[in-house]
Parts: structure tokens; C-alpha cells; sequence
């Protein structure tokens, strides 16, 4: 008997060359998003100040399709296709019938999925003119990964990081630095949103919220610099798309369909890149996966948080958009998967939720460091904090297929490994790590300041 194969490659030559747009297929649109001040849905104009108009019109597009250009396609050829993996090891570990596959984003030069939106975010505002971009990072990938792609392009990067995360990782800031960019620790004296925090709490831990907040009001303050947006923003979520339009033909070479789809969810980029494209299909009828969102205990917006309008930012500069949120005061717990400590969840995920097209889970991060554990003693592959999330998921189903002997094939987005985050693994190890919960009463605190928006 010949054994199903370990690792599933794509030519250069299959590489897709296109994103997918979901808005396209859904069954009805996300609600608008709104102006701050006069509370009308936002035009063009109104984002111009920060984003390129080609990344405008890709964040409203209905079309179906949007073309990768050229100049993108040849950064992405440095590291995609990416490698689809079986997860044999891990398979036999646990005694299941189920067959676990995963995507590995972690071969990319930031070491995640980040990239393959970083990239063409570049291009288009080096296309556009721009000299500069500014963004915020929580764990730091996000910043790696714009820092690596203001390079290609020729453009300066100047990043606020989370402040917890700043300090938990140093590592993250020497990468940054090495790929040309420039990072401050957030809350930071060099905006006026960073010093209000810091007025009220000099010991803040910051959160991707400030972080976001100090980015953007020095973007919209200097004409020749642009903002960056790592995740929750369609247009984001549309080139993450490449992730699932590659796992489609993987898995179809490897002669599976898909029962069940989990991805980690923090703006929801990573999940959506995997799980649209095959939700294209599911809403098509060609197959019929169980799509299912993780998030952490500590931060959970798509479980625990409301569906409401609200800021992406805590200082409230940003658009109104509506989306399952804490609150953009929330600051989460400082577990270690940063890059899942946002109060909101990308309004186009949101919204799939709502319609009842995916399922959500919260995970405690020990369950979730037992499975990253797990998985790096079987498949070799150390992951980053935030997949531990997905992965303890896929365990828990891969367990459930072993009381029922149901055969189900799993589909996982290992979107990053943990190299940088070994700190979090050796607290794991010595059993130094907390588990948190988000209580109803902080629940409650954290949504009481919403905007008052009806709709
Ligand atoms: C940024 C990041 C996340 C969270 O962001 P999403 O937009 O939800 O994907 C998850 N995993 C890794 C490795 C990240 O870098």
C-alpha cells in the first residue's frame, strides 16, 4: 500500500493569479460603513487621506475576481505557492481516522500569512506616489511583514507597536529594523492619542487599538504618507485569498474534500483567506464544510462581543464599522497570542457569522500551547501562538472522529510558526502560563461605551 503523500506542492506555474471577492456570492451585502462624524456611509474621498485608490476600489468591489498584478505575483514567487502538508505524525499520534491537513504560511519572509496582503498594500501606494506608511503591529508580524514590503517597493515603514508585545518579543523590532523599517513602542509620547493614554496610565500595555490610533493620525497628518491595515478590512481579507485558492488545488491533487475548516481569528485575515474560497463553493453547492472560527477565551469578539457599529481604533478616528466587538476600549489580557488581542472582528466575517455560513469557538491558551506543543513533537513544526488556537480545535475534532470512527478530512491554516515567540513556549514549559476568561462584568464594561448608532 503506498502512502498518501506528506507534502503537497503547486508549480510556480499554478500559482493562482487572482484574488477571491466574497461579496460577490453572498446572500446579502455587509451593512455600510459609516462616517464618524455625520454617521452617512463613506465615499471614496473620505478614505483617501490614508489608503491608495486602488485599495479604495478593492475594498468596495463587487466583482468577483480581482487580478494579482505582475510586480505582486513576482514578490510571491520568493516564498508561494506555499506547501499544503497531511499531518500524518500527527494523525497516528492521536489514534484518529480523521485525515488533518495543513496550510503552512510560515515559509513566508515574516514567518506568516502577513505578507501576502503587506505586499501588494506596498505596491499599490509606491504605484500611487506615497513615500511612507505607518501601521500599527500587536505580536509584530504584522510589521515584519509591512517592513519586508515597503522595501521591495521603496518605501520608508514606520510602525507602533503594542506595547506588551514590544516588550515580550525584542526580536520582532530586530527583524523590522533589519528589513529598513522604523518602530516605536505604543502608546508612544509622539502622538496625541498616545499621549492621552499615557496621561491616564503611563504603565499602559498599549493595544492594537491605541496602536492603530497613533499610526493613523500621523499618516493623516503628512499628505506623502499613507496608513497600512494588517487585517479586518476587505480589502486585506480579499489578498489573503491566495491561502484557500492554493489549498482548493492542493487538496483536489491530493484526491479530498474538506468536512471541516478551522482557522485562529483575531481581525479574521488568516481564517478568511483560507475559508472564503471554499465558502465560494459551499455557497455554490460543490461541497458542504463545517467553517469554524477560534478565537482566544481572553478576547473573544465573535462569541462573547455584541454585533454593533464601532471604531477600529480606541482614540475613535477610524470609520464606523459594523462587527462583533468588545468595545474599542477593550484592552485584552496580555496572553502571548498578540496577534489575537483586537476587540473587533472584520465586518465581512462578522457578517458570514451572522448569516449562520460559519461556527465560533474561544479556547484558553493552555489547551491551545498543549496543542502547539503536540504538533511541533509530531510535525516538526514549532507554530506561532495564535494557530495553537486552530490547532487545539483540529485536535478536539480529530478526537471527536476517533469516538465516532468518522473518516473526516480537516483543513487548518498553520499561519505562522513560533521562532520568535519561543519565550511564550519556555513560560508554557515551566508552567509559568495564566489561563483568562473575559468575565461578564469586564464584558459589560468594555461594551458600555459604544457609539450610539441605530442600525
Ligand atoms: C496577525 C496574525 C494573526 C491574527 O490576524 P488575522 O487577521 O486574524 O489572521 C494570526 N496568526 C498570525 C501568525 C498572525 O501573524
Amino acid at each position: 500500500m503506498t502512502e498518501a503523500a506528506t507534502k503537497i506542492v503547486l508549480s510556480e506555474s499554478e500559482m493562482p493569479r487572482r484574488w477571491y471577492n466574497i461579496m460577490a456570492d453572498l446572500p446579502s451585502p455587509p451593512p455600510a460603513v459609516l462616517h464618524p462624524g455625520t454617521l452617512q456611509p463613506v465615499g471614496p474621498d473620505d478614505l483617501a487621506p490614508l489608503f491608495p485608490m486602488a485599495l479604495i476600489e478593492q475594498e468596495v468591489t463587487q466583482e468577483r475576481y480581482v487580478p494579482i498584478p505582475d510586480e505582486v505575483l513576482d514578490v510571491y514567487r520568493l516564498w508561494r505557492p506555499s506547501p499544503l502538508f497531511r499531518a500524518h505524525r500527527l494523525e497516528r499520534a492521536l489514534g484518529t481516522p480523521a485525515r488533518i491537513y495543513y496550510k503552512y504560511e510560515g515559509v513566508s519572509p515574516a514567518g506568516s500569512h502577513k505578507p501576502n496582503t503587506a505586499v501588494p498594500q506596498a505596491y499599490y501606494n509606491a504605484a500611487a506616489g506615497i513615500r511612507r506608511l505607518t501601521t500599527e503591529t500587536g505580536a509584530g508580524q504584522w510589521g515584519t511583514a509591512l517592513a519586508f514590503a515597503s522595501a521591495q517597493f521603496g518605501l520608508e515603514c514606520e510602525i507602533w507597536q503594542v506595547r506588551a508585545s514590544y516588550d515580550q518579543k525584542p526580536y520582532r523590532k530586530v527583524m523590522i529594523e533589519t528589513f529598513g523599517g522604523t518602530i516605536h513602542p505604543s502608546p508612544s509620547d509622539l502622538t496625541a492619542a498616545g499621549r492621552a493614554i499615557l496621561a491616564k496610565d503611563p504603565a499602559s500595555p498599549g493595544s492594537l487599538g491605541i496602536a492603530i490610533s497613533e499610526a493613523v493620525e500621523v499618516a493623516a497628518q503628512h499628505p506623502d504618507t499613507n496608513y497600512a491595515l494588517g487585517s479586518v478590512l476587505n480589502h486585506v481579507l480579499l489578498h489573503q485569498t491566495i491561502i484557500g485558492e492554493e489549498a482548493l488545488l492542493q487538496l483536489a491533487k491530493a484526491g479530498d474534500v474538506p468536512d471541516v475548516i478551522v482557522g485562529c481569528t483575531g481581525g479574521g485575515s488568516n481564517f478568511a483567506g483560507l475559508a472564503f474560497p471554499f465558502l465560494r463553493e459551499k455557497l455554490a453547492g460543490t461541497m458542504s464544510p463545517t467553517i469554524r472560527a477560534v478565537e482566544p477565551a481572553s478576547c473573544p469578539s465573535l462569541t462573547k462581543g455584541v454585533y454593533a457599529y464601532d471604531f477600529g481604533d480606541t482614540a475613535g478616528m477610524t470609520p464606523l464599522m459594523k462587527m462583533h466587538t468588545l468595545g474599542h476600549d477593550f484592552i485584552p489580557d496580555p496572553i502571548h497570542a498578540g496577534g489575537l488581542r483586537y476587540h473587533g472582528m472584520a465586518p465581512l466575517i462578522s457578517h458570514v457569522y451572522e448569516l449562520g455560513l460559519i461556527e465560533a469557538v474561544a479556547k484558553t491558551q493552555r489547551e491551545c500551547f498543549e496543542a502547539g506543543v503536540r504538533f511541533a513533537r509530531t510535525e516538526g513544526i514549532i507554530p506561532a501562538p495564535e494557530p495553537t488556537h486552530a490547532l487545539a480545535a483540529c485536535i478536539e475534532e480529530a478526537l471527536r472522529c476517533k469516538e465516532t470512527g468518522e473518516p473526516k478530512v480537516i483543513l487548518t491554516a498553520l499561519c505562522g510558526h513560533g521562532h520568535l515567540d519561543l519565550a511564550a513556549y519556555g513560560a508554557f514549559l515551566s508552567g509559568g502560563l495564566a489561563d483568562h476568561e473575559l468575565s461578564d462584568e469586564a464584558l459589560a464594561a468594555a461594551v458600555a461605551t459604544l457609539p450610539q448608532v441605530s442600525g
